[in-house]
């Protein structure tokens, strides 16, 4: 039972908890790969199993962790399990868990450099770490974010800062004579952008969705004369979104053919490297980042391919002092809490608190080494390549996209399956499910030129040339079930 006087957790209490704790945290991750990687409750499971009202008597460390195992656990889907093959994994490695774990022993508050001095200064030594393994130059300035969203919101809002005169002072409701402003991206870029246009007040129909060609890449072509039409129109462009690593197929846009554009345009260029960011750590990768140290800014996230649990994204920005004068406040209750030169991370962006997300991205990197990183996005790109070699070599199958990085979109094909195009989304979505059901790989979808399309994307640290194997087998497994339902279907 916990203490009933005042105080915290007792030193000896926290220690025993803490042990029990560790202990908890390695068997789980020793043996996650044992569980299947999906949940399988219904809505309302979870929340029915615990009090609507908080208890009036505290609970000893022992039976919450009892509460998680009974109830929580069954609600899980294991982010952490090496059969994740959906969305973008995210990793939460050993170094990033053991840095989560003290990042919050300390509690850092790194508003100003003096609530902080160690997180403020760790923070501009990993970012630059970091920039220099993107091969960005060092006019570049890092802030990190809880996300690629937030990450985003602030590349547009600097770019619109940039752009319209009087921004911070004005805004862009009520001015006559200011054309709106627009921005440009593709058709597959994030939909954080559209957020970022919705929150920046431009409205959600100022975002200009550029074509993309056969390889799924914003075509430069098209953003040319979408640009002339808006001007002739009366907008005023203000921003390219550039993407290396989109998120339905991981098709990288042709940075510097875009970073041309925008320099005959004068257009700020954002490039979203959200997913694709670390690829640059790859030799052979380094066609895919030409251009982009001619962006204004970019975005990496280290909790997608970079080992580091959530949250944490980093945006680069070549021109910070645009998005520092935009956010820059100085209440009387912040006032004085610095010397003077020092940098202050309260004006990087629309966070004052904020936590040392910085210490776990150094421990994530500082464990790895630039080669112990390289090595492990080196191996997951060539099991993307391997795994999309099985595909070809499946006649049942088709490949819906080719394979930039560590995407891979796939699906059943025409040629053995109905000849309904629906019922052939039908039966694809079919074996998504069934493949989830599982539980031994964990895969999502996405819609390739209108059809439904598997998607199987590799970045967890503890993936291995065996999980992808497995994941193969479970497709093929269930559609030979499938197709044996089919055939006895029509026989009947
Ligand atoms: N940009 C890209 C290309 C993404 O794929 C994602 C998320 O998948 C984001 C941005 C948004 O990142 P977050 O989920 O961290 O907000």
């Amino acid at each position: 039972m916990p203490s009933q006087s005042t105080g915290d957790m007792s030193p000896a209490e926290f220690r025993d908890a803490a042990a029990r704790l560790t202990e908890w945290a390695a068997h789980y991750l020793d043996t996650v790969e044992q569980r299947p990687v999906h949940h399988a409750v219904v809505p309302g499971l979870v929340r029915s199993a615990l009090p609507a009202q908080l208890p009036e008597e505290g609970a000893s460390f022992d039976v919450i962790l009892g509460d998680v195992d009974r109830v929580l656990m069954q609600g899980v889907t294991h982010w952490n399990h090496p059969g994740f093959m959906a969305y973008f994994p995210s990793s939460g490695s050993g170094p990033g868990v053991l840095g989560e774990f003290m990042t919050a022993v300390l509690n850092q508050q790194a508003m100003l450099w003096s609530t902080s001095p160690a997180a403020s200064e760790l923070e501009d030594v990993v970012l630059d770490w970091l920039r220099q393994l993107l091969s960005l130059p060092s006019q570049f300035e890092g802030a990190c974010h809880e996300g690629g969203s937030a990450s985003n919101l602030h590349a547009v809002a600097a770019a619109v800062a940039a752009a319209v005169p009087e921004f911070r002072a004005r805004g862009l409701a009520g001015r006559p004579g200011l054309a709106r402003p627009c921005v440009y991206a593709s058709a597959h870029a994030h939909a954080s952008i559209a957020k970022a246009a919705v929150f920046l007040g431009l409205g959600y129909e100022a975002l200009r969705t550029v074509p993309v060609d056969d390889r799924f890449r914003l075509r430069p072509a098209d953003l040319t004369a979408q640009i002339a039409a808006d001007r002739r129109a009366g907008w005023l462009p203000v921003a390219v979104v550039a993407t290396v690593g989109t998120t339905s197929t991981g098709s990288v846009d042709p940075v510097a053919a875009i970073a041309d554009v925008c320099a005959t345009e004068r257009l700020w260029l954002h490039v979203d490297a959200s997913y694709g960011g670390p690829a640059a750590l790859v030799p052979r990768c380094a066609p895919m980042f030409e251009g982009i140290a001619r962006a204004d800014s970019v975005v990496i996230n280290p909790h997608k391919w970079l080992f580091t649990p959530l949250d944490l994204s980093v945006f680069y920005c070549r021109r910070f002092e645009v998005l520092r004068e935009l956010l820059h406040v100085a209440p009387e209750y912040l006032a004085g809490g610095d010397p003077p030169g020092v940098r202050n991370v309260k004006d990087t962006g629309i966070a004052l608190g904020r936590r040392f997300r910085a210490l776990k991205l150094w421990m994530v990197l500082r464990y790895f080494g630039t080669a112990g990183l390289r090595a492990r996005i080196a191996a997951h790109l060539d099991l993307a390549t391997t795994f999309a070699a099985w595909v070809d070599a499946d006649r049942r199958f088709e490949r819906m996209a080719p394979v930039s990085l560590s995407v891979v979109c796939f699906r059943v094909a025409s040629h053995d399956s109905p000849p309904d195009a629906d019922a052939l989304d039908r039966l694809n979505a079919e074996l998504l499910r069934r493949v989830n059901a599982r539980g031994e790989v964990f895969l999502s979808s996405t819609r390739l030129r209108g059809r439904f399309t598997l998607r199987l994307a590799i970045g967890h640290v503890r993936t291995s040339s065996g999980h992808v194997a497995r994941a193969w087998d479970s497709i093929r497994w269930t559609v030979d079930e499938l197709f044996r339902g089919h055939t006895q279907g029509r026989q009947a």
